[in-house]
């Protein structure tokens, strides 16, 4: 079995002026299917080692694998995260969670928009369900796979990479980042946030 890039819910075009559609287009069909491509890649060279029993090269595997696998969860998520009816507010049991962990929505959305606007390199912002203290909590992951809880459940993620912002916004981060929270789709956040509570802490 192999992975596989997942097709766009939306056309190319249907995130603009948040998003222009070139980027879009060169975002997914170009870097998410280079982490698509490097996964399976890996995979095949652990098949190899295990097949010659040569470990020799396992430490770089291992790292490789972890950075393409996470890449590509971490851009499978955020595509499905967006959406051209996006934007306001959640609603329900998210947002009386935002409140209760962040104190107001206004203040979380300040925390991961300083968060993904000031990752040192290529990273993202990351909202997340920690599910031993059964709580929500920014994560500034470095790479994809950096800086985060392990077991912590992605529910929002705001690619900081300079590939998904420079060609519309060149070295305004922020402004990429203020501009997104307009295409935001709350309804997947708030899916995400029901299954990853229905899972707990093994
Ligand atoms: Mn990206």
């Amino acid at each position: 079995m192999t992975y596989t890039l997942p097709d766009l819910d939306y056309d190319y075009s249907a995130l603009e002026p948040y998003y222009s559609a070139e980027m879009l287009r060169l975002h997914h069909d170009k870097h998410h299917a280079a982490y698509v491509a490097g996964l399976n890649a890996v995979l095949e060279q652990l098949d190899e080692a295990r097949a010659s029993d040569d470990f020799e090269a396992i430490t770089g595997l291992e790292k490789k694998l972890a950075f393409n696998l996470s890449g590509h969860v971490l851009h499978t998520i955020f595509w499905k995260n967006l959406s051209p009816d996006g934007g306001g507010k959640p609603d329900g049991e998210l947002a009386a969670a935002i409140d209760e962990f962040f104190g107001s929505f206004d203040r979380f959305q300040r925390q991961l928009s300083e968060a993904t606007a000031t990752v040192q390199g290529s990273g993202w912002g990351a909202l997340a369900w920690e599910p031993l203290g059964e709580r929500l909590y920014v994560a500034q992951i470095y790479d994809h796979q950096d800086n985060i809880g392990q077991n912590s459940g992605p529910l929002l993620v705001l690619d900081a990479w300079e590939h998904a912002y420079y060609l519309q916004y060149q070295n305004r981060r922020a402004d990429y980042v203020a501009a997104v929270w307009n295409v935001v789709n709350w309804g997947d956040v708030a899916a995400r946030f029901e299954r990853a509570r229905s899972v707990p802490l093994q």
